[in-house]
């Protein structure tokens, strides 16, 4: 299932334009703080569909019956370009459990690329909520081996993917190999060029974020 955040018009739209205008993105600050800003509206977005239990709350004048969140989520990203997404999620669900995965593309002479994962911190996540975050959503490769590497760490509930902007290809590979998660993007794009560059995205978000690293 897909989730488009962008499909009714909001400022998420002017901060997805933000993210992709080359006249903007070399301020980084602004680069990950609208990140940061996408995060925070797909969590609420999220939020709604959880589920929620009532607690009785005492207030100076009574008691209020609240509807509080009945669990708390695993929040994961895949370091490096996921961190400020994952900022954003964080400041919604400010009591989330966390998750890191180092997964790079290993670049072959050919142009072709493996992912390699190679680093995991991560609770047991046996029938918790996951919620996984990655700017890019490209070929798939790397949330799907993502995925399947977290599995290792217990069988979620619910896998969410959020994303700044997902490919058509990414959206279809990811249906594919785990049709039971929930993808909720920023945009979607139609274009991947053979190097696995979303058209017309935005342009490699890892570096943007944070400077350009020595190609592994
Ligand atoms: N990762 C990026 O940073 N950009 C893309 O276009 C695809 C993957």
């Amino acid at each position: 299932m897909i989730i488009n955040l962008s499909k009714k018009n909001s400022l998420l739209s002017d901060w997805i334009s933000e993210l992709r205008d080359m006249q903007l993105q070399s301020d980084r600050m602004r680069f990950r703080r609208n990140l940061e800003r996408v995060g925070e509206i797909a969590g609420y977005e999220i939020s709604q569909q959880l589920p929620y239990e009532e607690r009785e709350v005492q207030t100076p004048l009574g008691i209020s019956i609240c509807q509080v969140l009945k669990e708390q989520p695993v929040l994961a990203t895949i370091l490096r370009a996921g961190l400020p997404l994952h900022q954003g999620l964080l400041n919604v669900f400010d009591k989330a459990d966390n998750a890191f995965i180092s997964a790079y593309r290993k670049h072959k002479r050919d142009g072709t690329f493996d992912i390699s994962l190679d680093y995991i911190s991560c609770p047991d996540l046996d029938n918790r909520i996951v919620i996984i975050s990655d700017p890019m959503l490209a070929t798939g490769a790397s949330i799907v081996n993502t995925i399947q590497y977290m599995k290792a760490e217990g069988n979620p509930a619910e896998i969410h993917i959020v994303v700044a902007i997902a490919c058509t290809v990414g959206i279809e590979f990811v249906k594919r190999s785990e049709p039971q998660v929930k993808i909720w993007c920023g945009a979607i794009d139609e274009e991947l060029t053979a190097k696995g560059y979303i058209v017309p995205g935005l342009g490699d978000a890892g570096d943007l974020a944070y400077g350009l690293k020595v190609q592994m």
